[in-house]
């Protein structure tokens, strides 16, 4: 099946608001393009739930601090619509520019989930997550699908996106997929197109430290503290310097304290050579 390449919200609601005439379900996997196999994942699932899968590409300016990659952040539209019409799982490719999705060149309106923002990534990127919801919020509004599909490979992202969902009561189920990672280990990332090989065997211990964090948690340490302490040291041993390794709840992304009882997320942000790298593993109580 070939992907139909949209640019303007007008064909992009039309396109779906026949879908929906016909009584044809859809999900929407919204990215920012440069797409490697994490996003066609995200696809593969998308079909797997609906009978029309949109994927939004659309590098968003408002979730990008003013000393942040926007400018290089990299973009390949030609190769992201081959991939996808390699996959053949995609009806349309929406690839809005800045003015058709901000034609005052910003948003007025800002769509923000407050305490959740602030946690994690938004220590550094106190923007970010407000740039994401509005801009998600849009492309709701915008395809009105019934599924949307993210990875949890942005935990924090994948949280706020149903926090706000169910805060504002849309119409649509936010569906999470797990991380598609390197045989390294290192969970694909379109900046991992800043790293040297070097850069990238130093991050692919990230995910070997979670991993044997995730071990010793299976192995009955339940102590959140030190959990975060144990893979705290560990990073720095390879020489990596990380922002936060943080256990929160999966949910509400409030950081837990002594014991874990529900389900966790330990997350972690790290900078490795030009990127700042971020990822986490799922502990899981059973509760
Ligand atoms: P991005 O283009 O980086 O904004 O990502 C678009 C979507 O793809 C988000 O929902 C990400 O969480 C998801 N994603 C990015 N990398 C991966 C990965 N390695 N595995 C699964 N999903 C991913």
């Amino acid at each position: 099946m070939p992907t139909t390449l949209l640019h303007t919200p007008g064909e992009m609601s039309a396109i779906t608001r026949g879908w929906r005439d016909a009584h044809e379900t859809s999900a929407l996997v919204p990215t920012m393009g440069a797409l490697h196999r994490g996003h066609l994942a995200l696809v593969e699932a998308a079909r797997k739930i609906s009978q029309r899968v949109v994927v939004s590409i659309f590098v968003n300016p408002l979730q990008f601090g003013p000393r942040e990659d926007f400018d290089q952040y990299p973009r390949d539209i030609e190769a992201d619509l081959d991939l996808l019409n390699q996959q053949g799982l995609t009806d349309v490719a929406f690839v809005p520019d800045k003015s058709q999705m901000y034609p005052d060149g910003h948003s007025k309106t800002e769509v923000l989930v407050s305490s959740m923002a602030s946690v994690l990534c938004g220590q550094a990127r106190p923007t970010h997550f407000a740039g994401v919801t509005t801009v998600v919020a849009k492309l709701l509004n915008l395809v009105q699908p019934d599924f949307a599909v993210f990875g949890q490979k942005d935990a924090q992202q994948l949280a706020i996106v149903k926090r706000m969902v169910r805060d504002l009561n849309f119409p649509v189920e936010i569906v999470g997929v797990p991380t598609v990672r390197e045989p390294s280990g290192l969970a694909l990332s379109s900046r991992n197109r800043y790293l040297s090989a070097q850069q990238k065997s130093q991050a692919a211990c990230i995910y070997q430290i979670l991993s044997q964090t995730h071990q010793r948690f299976l192995q009955g340490e339940r102590n959140s503290e030190r959990l975060e302490e144990q893979a705290w040291t560990q990073l720095s041993e390879v020489g990596l310097h990380p922002e936060y390794v943080s256990i929160v709840d999966r949910d509400s992304l409030v950081p837990v304290a002594g014991e874990i009882r529900r389900p966790a997320t330990l997350a972690v942000a790290c900078p490795v050579g030009p990127a700042r790298l971020i990822d986490n593993i799922l502990l899981d109580t059973g509760s």
